[in-house]
């Protein structure tokens, strides 16, 4: 019997690892997040399973390995939120490297429409009878150019997407692929020369911030910034200031790089402390969803199979096909 304790647990990952379970596995599920506070709930389960918003640091690894915790599986694919280095030797950790890449690609492109041609406010309008279309003209998606940063498997798909809508692609990646036929492009011409940007890189040291106050001093007026990939990728700080500034004309951010404090749970009615989220969600071209991009049927049946399946191998194997393997800078 292999016994998990899942943290930061809602309704659709209880009703998704329910239906995909055997009798081997005994699941406990948490509500609260993976915390040094919350580490000792651990006591007694041979896997803990956390999700992206869980900061697995030194302290909360020591605590979990002091309780006999031999597995930490990520049910996610972003591992930035462990400190690998840390937990190399001690903690082995898992993840999920794909659910469903078309789940998050096929958001990017619902933000970017919603976006641009005002479905946000056409909704709230037309739910109130009110059938004026001042101040919700749009623009063709057609013929504009998206810069992609980032062509792994959610990347290619979100061009593929672009391409169907006749649209001019540039991507840049530190390993471009090699044998496609995407066009690779320097970060700054991804900058200089895009109508749209689109973030489908992982968070790393090298890509902290990677959208700042010199990049975007770089970018076309106008400019739409997608962001469905890990929120500090982007200063919060210089883009409200590029919004405020009518540079940067609009934002769709499905992630938030102070999220982790709010994201996942219902605050309506409370005050927000986040004075840029709520400034930044306060603007008529910005769209936010709370990480949601990843949440389709799909991709729910999809990490509870693999993330179940990486348990077992593990145990089994005494290896696992999907550990993430601490490298120097990974
Ligand atoms: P992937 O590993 O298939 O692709 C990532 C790509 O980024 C690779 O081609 C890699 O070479 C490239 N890359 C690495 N370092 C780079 C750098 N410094 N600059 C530019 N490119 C770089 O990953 P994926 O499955 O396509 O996922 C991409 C990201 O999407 C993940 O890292 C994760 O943060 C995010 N994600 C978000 C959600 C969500 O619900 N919003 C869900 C899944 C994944």
């Amino acid at each position: 019997m292999y016994k998990i304790a899942f943290f930061d647990s809602k309704e659709y990952d209880i009703n998704s690892f329910n239906s995909n379970t055997t009798e081997e596995f005994e699941l406990k599920f948490f509500e609260t997040k993976l915390t040094v506070d919350t580490a000792i709930l651990a006591q007694g389960y041979d896997v803990v399973c956390v999700f992206v918003n869980d900061a697995i640091n030194k302290d909360v690894i020591d605590m979990l390995v002091a309780q006999g915790v031999k597995l930490l599986a990520l049910r996610c694919a972003g591992y930035n939120n462990v400190d690998l280095e840390y937990a190399n030797g001690k903690l082995p950790v898992v993840r999920v490297p794909a659910y469903s890449p078309y789940a998050v690609a096929e958001h990017a492109m619902a933000l970017l429409l919603t976006s641009i041609r005002r479905i946000h406010k056409a909704y709230i309008r037309t739910k109130d009878f009110n059938f004026s279309l001042n101040e919700l003209t749009g623009f063709d998606l057609h013929g504009k150019t998206v810069g992609v940063v980032g062509t792994g498997k959610i990347g290619r798909i979100f061009i593929n997407i672009c391409r169907g809508f006749g649209m001019n692609v540039l991507a840049y990646d530190k390993f471009p692929a090699k044998d496609s036929d995407i066009k690779y492009v320097t970060l700054d011409e991804i900058w200089e020369k895009s109508d749209i940007i689109s973030l489908h890189c992982p968070l790393t040291d090298e890509t902290y911030h990677v959208i700042n106050e010199e990049s975007v001093e770089k970018m076309k007026k106008g400019v739409v910034i997608l962001n469905t990939s890990r929120g500090a990728l982007i200063d919060s700080k210089v883009l409200l200031d590029g919004i405020k500034k009518r540079k940067i004309g609009a934002a769709c951010l499905d992630v938030y790089e102070e999220e982790s404090n709010v994201f996942f749970n219902n605050f309506s009615g409370h005050i927000i402390e986040d004075d840029v989220l709520a400034r930044l969600i306060s603007f008529p071209n910005v769209i936010v969803t709370s990480h949601q991009a990843f949440l389709t049927r799909e991709a729910l049946a999809n990490i509870a199979t693999t993330t179940l399946g990486n348990v077992k191998q593990f145990f089994t194997e005494n290896k696992c096909d999907n550990e993430v393997v601490y490298k120097p800078n990974n």
